[in-house]
């Protein structure tokens, strides 16, 4: 049998999943995860180590020893590889690059455990457009920046413009999960960018080019489009998973409201906050699917 979006993969053979530091012949990949049903993903080493100790406590499960967390990944530093029962954690790191290449490992990974419906869930943070610091933007459509809903690539020397696909339905479940009223979560446009800086109209990096009027009329156009926030990584996200047949959501606070400031907030206090909004939102949905595969309502 071969991976349906790559046939040159076999079950069988070897395989080094070199990012994570794991080897198919050294460890019994479809004994440790062939329960994975829920990919969470984020940006920092950290950020994943906080959730899955949260998602460990709130599941009530194992997730290493004396609650230290067990990383999968611990031959490198790259990435890191957390599990608690049937959820992955890694961090992807910056950007599209990095996402990508520890996405392909875990695509593998689960192809090799022959994991079934698995799905991945970006738990992140944005820049938000129009809206305050502390709200939580789960995406309903994703588009790059030339504000089209592909991801283009350049293979083989050709540019090739993947589609994406984000499902409608997740993106509601996810919102209408919500616990309690203490913070404000929206449904609306993602816009995915290659850059921190340039790339999300910032003028405070060491480069840029353009004028402060130029900055304004692109805020202003997205925000004509219903984009709610800009990020580096869901454009990748919602590309891959499309490829590779797995459905994905993201949920991602925003740091910063970009017409107001450009810069996310100095207040660390208020950031770890604000950082966990997104774990209670993932653990909600997580535990809803995992009772109503049990049969509780
Ligand atoms: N991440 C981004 O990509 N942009 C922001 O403004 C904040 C976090």
């Amino acid at each position: 049998m071969s991976l349906k979006s790559n046939p040159h993969i076999q079950h069988g053979g070897y395989d080094f999943l070199y990012h994570l530091g794991i080897n198919t012949k050294d460890v019994d990949i479809k004994k440790l995860f062939n329960d994975v049903k829920f990919v969470c993903l984020g940006g920092s080493q950290s950020r994943m180590f906080k959730f899955v100790r949260y998602i460990g406590a709130q599941l009530n499960v194992k997730i290493g020893e004396n609650e230290e967390p067990f990383n999968y990944a611990y031959k490198t530093d790259r990435y890191c590889l957390y599990k608690a029962g049937p959820v992955l954690c890694a961090n992807h790191g910056i950007g599209i690059p990095s996402l990508s290449v520890v996405i392909n490992e875990i695509f593998k990974l689960l192809f090799y455990a022959e994991c079934q419906d698995v799905i991945f869930i970006r738990i992140g943070t944005s820049g938000g457009l129009g809206i305050d610091p502390g709200t939580v933007v789960i995406t309903t459509n994703v588009l790059n920046g030339e504000l089209k809903p592909v991801h283009c690539t350049t293979t083989l020397g050709r540019r090739i413009e993947h589609p994406t696909y984000v499902d409608p339905d997740l993106a509601k479940e996810l919102a209408n999960l919500f616990p309690d009223e203490s913070f404000d979560t929206v449904l609306g446009t993602t816009v995915s960018v290659d850059s921190f800086y340039e790339g999300q109209g910032r003028i405070d990096g060491a480069l840029c080019d353009f004028t402060d009027d130029d900055r304004e009329t692109f805020l202003k156009t997205l925000q004509e489009k219903g984009v709610k926030n800009i990020e580096m990584e869901s454009i990748g996200l919602f590309s891959f998973c499309h490829r590779a047949g797995y459905k994905a959501a993201m949920i991602s606070v925003v740091l910063v409201n970009r017409l107001v400031s450009e810069e996310p907030t100095e207040d660390d206090e208020a950031r770890k906050v604000w950082e966990q909004r997104p774990f209670s939102i993932a653990y909600r949905f997580i535990k809803s699917r995992l009772d109503k595969a049990q049969g509780i309502s």
